[in-house]
């Protein structure tokens, strides 16, 4: 197939390098010239505009800082520019809103959409290791599988359009909680006289299990290994899970839904951020206790 993607950084790039590995033309564009020439280092042909990268395309693969980006790229340079019949694959993490509008957009221009964000990091990314979570019809999906199997561990129809963002959101205002609680269960433990090695042992085996304590322990030396023993760099910033957190509670409030912990999360993250924890893997949170 012949493939645009358009926003190459940290994790278009490897999914774009993924796409060349499984056979495919791909059509790069980034506004960043080291991040397209990165691509092209990587085997697919670069274009300086997005209407030459997506010229005789079958597929377009967007994946952007916001939503904002997304609706301005393909309003103003994608519909219209694509041929007939291709099919727009946005895997930027989004707001609900916002995707279910640019999919509208699409489909009056003809085109048809699907919301495809992910989940797995930078690593997953170069691995081919992301999972998809897609929104959009039945054809579409079938359609949009064979586009996303490369760069995947696993493609997971979530529903109709939107469903996709809906899913990404639900789950890391999820993670952001179960992260905290962990954190707060381990420092408790540890000050109240409990070797946190050995709450680690109980709770992980116990009702407190989570995927936070059990498989990203996020006290150093305790658990198993994770950002935590390298001082919280790598992982996933908690610049991002800030993101994702405001657009959960956009989400939230845009379908009428109370979310206290979600809220509460959100603030706590902020707090972190602002005192200059961005850039820290999100179970940082862990030294602010
Ligand atoms: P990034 O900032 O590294 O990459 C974004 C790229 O888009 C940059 O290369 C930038 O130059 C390009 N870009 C910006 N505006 C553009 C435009 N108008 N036209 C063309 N290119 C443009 O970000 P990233 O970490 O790769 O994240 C991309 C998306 O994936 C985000 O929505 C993010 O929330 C989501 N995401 C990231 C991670 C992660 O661990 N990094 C994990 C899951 C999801």
């Amino acid at each position: 197939m012949k493939i645009a993607f358009i926003g190459l950084g940290n994790m278009g790039g490897g999914m774009a390098a993924n796409l060349v590995k499984a056979g495919h033309d791909v059509q790069a564009f980034d506004l960043s010239e080291e991040a397209l020439a990165r691509a092209g280092e990587n085997g697919c042909a670069t274009f300086s505009t997005v209407p030459e990268a997506v010229a005789g395309v079958d597929a377009v693969v967007t994946m952007l800082p916001n939503g904002g980006i997304v609706k301005s790229v393909y309003t103003s340079d994608v519909f219209s520019r694509a041929p007939a019949g291709a099919l727009f694959l946005d895997c930027s993490t989004i707001d609900v809103d916002t995707a279910r509008e640019v999919e509208k957009l699409a489909r009056e221009a003809g085109y048809e959409m699907v919301d495809a964000p992910v989940s797995g990091g930078i690593a997953a990314a170069n691995g081919g290791t992301l999972t998809f979570m897609v929104g959009g019809t039945e054809a579409a999906f079938a359609k949009a599988q064979t586009v996303l199997e490369p760069m995947a561990k696993k493609v997971i129809h979530a529903g109709a359009i939107g469903a996709g963002q809906v899913a990404k959101m639900c789950n890391n205002m999820l993670l952001a909680i179960h992260m905290i609680g962990t954190c707060e269960a381990l420092k408790l433990a540890e000050k109240a006289g409990l070797d946190p090695q050995m709450f680690y042992e109980i709770s992980s085996n116990a009702t407190g299990y989570n995927w936070s304590l059990n498989d990203y322990t996020p006290a150093a030396g305790v658990g198993v290994t994770s950002p935590a023993d390298n001082d919280y760099a790598g992982g996933f910033a908690s610049a991002l899970m800030l993101k994702d957190l405001r657009l959960a509670m956009q989400g939230a409030e845009s379908a009428g839904a109370t979310v206290p912990m979600g809220e509460h999360a959100m603030k706590i993250y902020e707090a972190f951020c602002e005192a200059g924890g961005g850039g820290k893997d999100f179970g940082a949170i862990f030294t602010t206790l």
